[in-house]
């Protein structure tokens, strides 16, 4: 593993911990997405890596090496924050410079490197520009082009995207995957989109009151839940009290569906997510069509069953509407069954 995070605890003040024991393991050459609700610690996980923070307990390793006890400049670790947080002053090459010059690179190094990160991210035309003379994404490709020169063995990203307006996201997205490929770079990225994390990320890692919940590959996450909580913030679904009653057997409200897989008998909580649900089932549950949203392909569309409302995604050419009675089918798949 690349990076190593050995239960590392932060701790301000009297407040309950913003991080608590957390562990992560990242392979080089990965990007690891930190997935979370705010107040979560993803920001606090981050700065603890760049040293930015000092750890309470806990070790950060990066390739074998100890870097828990190290200043920030020592850690070889780029930095892009969600603001850009560029040097008004200095053009976009003196901003990609000044990281150089602060880890004590030479003159003559320190323009080639320059030159070499404001090319990587296309703005080799632009490195005389001041930040006010050049467009929200390309100052994000500044700040971009400022932690690659420094040639990071991991590069952490905080919300890079969250300033640039929807188009010019997927862009930058897109530019910064394909450029973390190229140079094999360990990245770490904290965002509260689950569509980006999903989208972009090899590993993610979903956080809750300053643990990791489940880490695993994004289908990982979206299809097999760890915990409630991952079921519940991940995707849409639909979420039921219900009871188990034997192995492969729950019981909600007064009906008994199959589950693929259950834990023992007792109390549960049940999720079901929508796209796992058809309404076109011959003997299916009786339910009836309350809301249908259109989606592009898909249309969402809500179902009073007896025992709740149940949310299915269906083909948007499927005719139903508000009001008519369909058949409810929910595959055995479908169900992400805890105990309560
Ligand atoms: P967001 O998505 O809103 O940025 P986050 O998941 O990044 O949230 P953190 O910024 O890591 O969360 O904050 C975790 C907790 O630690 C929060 O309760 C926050 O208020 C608290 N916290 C963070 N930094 C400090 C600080 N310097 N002093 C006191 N409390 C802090």
């Amino acid at each position: 593993m690349h990076l190593l995070l050995e239960r590392l605890s932060k701790r301000f003040g009297r407040n309950p911990p913003a991080v608590d024991r957390l562990s992560l393991a990242v392979p080089r050459g990965a990007i690891l997405a930190l997935l979370g609700p705010s107040g979560c610690g993803k920001t606090t996980t981050l700065r603890l890596i760049a040293g930015l923070e000092r750890a309470d307990e806990g070790r950060v390793r990066v390739g074998g090496r100890d870097l828990t006890d190290l200043p920030p400049e020592r850690r070889n670790i780029g930095v892009v924050f969600q603001s850009y947080a560029l040097f008004p002053h200095l053009s976009a090459a003196g901003n990609v410079a000044f990281g150089l010059e602060a880890r004590g690179v030479p003159r003559g190094e320190r323009s080639r490197r320059v030159a070499e990160a404001l090319a990587m991210v296309g703005l080799a035309d632009l490195a005389q520009r001041k930040p006010r003379q050049l467009s929200g994404g390309q100052q994000q490709r500044v700040a971009l082009a400022r932690a690659l020169a420094i040639r990071p063995e991991v590069l952490l990203l905080d919300e890079p995207l969250s300033a640039l307006d929807a188009q010019l996201r997927d862009g930058v997205r897109e530019e910064i995957r394909a450029l973390q490929r190229r140079l094999g770079t360990t990245a770490v990225f904290v965002t509260h989109d689950q569509a980006e994390a999903l989208a972009l990320a090899d590993l993610v890692a979903v956080m809750n009151e300053g643990r990791v919940e489940q880490c695993g590959t994004p289908e990982e996450i979206f299809e097999t839940p760890a915990t409630p909580f991952v079921a519940g913030f991940v995707g849409r679904s639909s979420r039921f009290i219900g009871v188990v009653e034997a192995p492969g057997q729950v019981r909600i409200g007064g009906i008994a569906l199959a589950a693929a897989a259950t834990p023992p008998p007792g109390p549960a909580q049940v999720f079901i997510r929508p796209h796992h649900v058809r309404l076109d089932a011959e003997g299916g549950l009786p339910g009836r069509v309350v809301t249908r949203a259109y989606e592009g392909a898909t249309a969402l569309v809500q179902v009073d069953l007896p025992f709740g409302p149940l949310l299915a995604a269906v083909p948007a050419g499927l005719p139903v509407r508000p009001g008519d009675v369909v058949g409810v089918a929910i595959s055995p798949e479908a169900l992400r069954v805890f105990p309560a």
